[in-house]
């Protein structure tokens, strides 16, 4: 029988490590398939100028995947059961097969994250978010409804809560591509906080410019359908509340029984495998993964491409027998969009603390597309570059792949 590897998600995370699993291994040994809830690979990074009115072309997965062996299932996971080595999906499309249960011998879990209410009551009911693309439809549906509101020249309100790297790129898309609204962003502490005193200055004359409000030092306690409820008393008026104040990860990894941190993150060693289940192996949003400086990796598109080329590197190397090999696992910096023609690099030092210098401006701005061009071609090209050689499986792969650790 072959050794099943299934790949949860088809995300940055797990659309890199099923092409690349499919390049290097046999498929004499071994079968991979991925489970994904929609068709298509979703441009996370690009989801607040989906919001904002703008078109982003969408790749199908099955074009992604197609000639590499990959068995593609649009399905939603719902579980994992580990004792039983079986995930339950359910269908997500016609011809997807049906409900029912995928068995596996290696699991790769790459399922992302969510927004995260925080704890804040109202979020869940009346905020919208961008961190999945119905979710993001559905605000641009609710700005093109603002958009046409008559106030006598005055647009509708939207508040964006969380100062983050999503807040920020989500107020400057939204202020720039539909000047027509009124843009507030919500910051709890100073503005930028954790940019440079040059980024955070050069952020706050693009929210000038761009006519968007910026109330700094400001704690949101409760979101309704029609206002905001801050700490100190005072009601904002919000006709489309927008929540990038927290991110989580699906629970479904804490409800295996997988050891995970208090946010659901699966708790991995440096190869990117469950340290509490040796055939399970995590990556991108859904890990918690230690880098090289000693802290957690943030959730992040840089992130998701070394936890999944690290994760890659373990299984074919616990599978074939051979060294594992761990590479880097560092994050130099956020490309923060700012609109469509300015931006912020930040670089971060060892202590991801922001260092002085940054880029700003209509250059930062092209970089950022540059990166973000490359990380679609990428998932777009799993197999590009890599050798063409499969390596068979070993008889006894775990073994002695730590034979060779030792
Ligand atoms: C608006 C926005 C802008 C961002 N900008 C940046 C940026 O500029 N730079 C940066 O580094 N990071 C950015 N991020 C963060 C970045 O998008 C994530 O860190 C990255 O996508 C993580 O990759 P992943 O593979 O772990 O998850 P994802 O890319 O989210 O992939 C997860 C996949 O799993 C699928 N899935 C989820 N649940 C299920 C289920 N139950 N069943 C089946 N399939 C499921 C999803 O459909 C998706 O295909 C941004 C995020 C947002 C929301």
């Amino acid at each position: 029988m072959k050794h099943r590897i299934v790949v949860l998600g088809a995300g940055y995370a797990g659309a890199y490590v099923a092409g690349n699993l499919a390049r290097r291994l046999s498929p004499a040994d071994t079968e991979i398939t991925v489970v994904n809830a929609e068709p298509d690979f979703v441009e996370r990074l690009r989801l607040h100028q989906l919001a904002a009115g703008q078109e982003i072309e969408a790749q199908k997965l099955a074009d992604v995947f197609a000639g590499t062996g990959i068995r593609l299932r649009l399905a939603r996971v719902t579980a994992v059961d580990p004792e039983r080595q079986v995930v339950a999906v359910a269908v997500a499309d016609a011809d997807g097969g049906g409900d029912g249960e995928l068995g596996y011998d290696t699991l790769v879990y790459a399922l992302g994250s969510h927004v995260a209410d925080c704890g804040v009551p109202g979020v869940a009911e009346y905020a919208f978010h961008v961190t999945a693309r119905p979710a993001a439809l559905r605000l641009r549906e609710r700005l093109n409804s603002l958009d046409s509101l008559d106030r006598r020249g005055e647009g509708g309100r939207v508040l964006v809560v969380g100062d983050g790297l999503t807040g920020i790129e989500t107020a400057t898309e939204f202020a720039e591509s539909r000047p027509g609204l009124s843009v507030a962003l919500i910051a709890r502490g100073e503005l930028g906080a954790r940019l440079s005193a040059g980024a955070r200055s050069h952020l706050r004359q693009a929210c000038d410019r761009l006519g968007i409000t910026v109330l700094e030092h400001t704690s949101v306690e409760a979101v309704q359908a029609t206002r905001v409820l801050c700490a100190d008393g005072t009601a904002l008026a919000s006709d489309a509340t927008v929540w990038t104040a927290g991110f989580a990860v699906n629970p479904i990894a804490a409800a295996s029984g997988l050891e995970v941190t208090e946010n659901g993150q699966i708790v991995v060693d440096d190869t990117m495998r469950s340290v509490s289940h040796p055939n399970i192996y995590a990556a991108g949003d859904s890990a918690y993964a230690i880098g090289d400086n000693g802290r957690p990796l943030p959730m992040s598109c840089a992130s998701a491409g070394s936890t999944g080329r690290q994760a890659t590197d373990a299984i074919v190397a616990r599978l074939t027998g051979r060294k594992i090999v761990t590479s880097k696992l560092d994050y130099p910096g956020n490309h923060i969009s700012l609109g469509r023609r300015d931006g912020i690099l930040q670089m971060v030092d060892d202590e991801a603390q922001a260092k002085p210098k940054y880029v700003g401006g209509r250059k930062a701005a092209r970089i950022k597309s540059g990166i973000l061009q490359i990380s679609l071609w990428g998932i777009s090209h799993p197999t590009f570059g890599l050798p063409k050689r499969k390596r068979r499986l070993a008889t006894a792969p775990d073994a002695s792949a730590e034979k060779a650790l030792a």
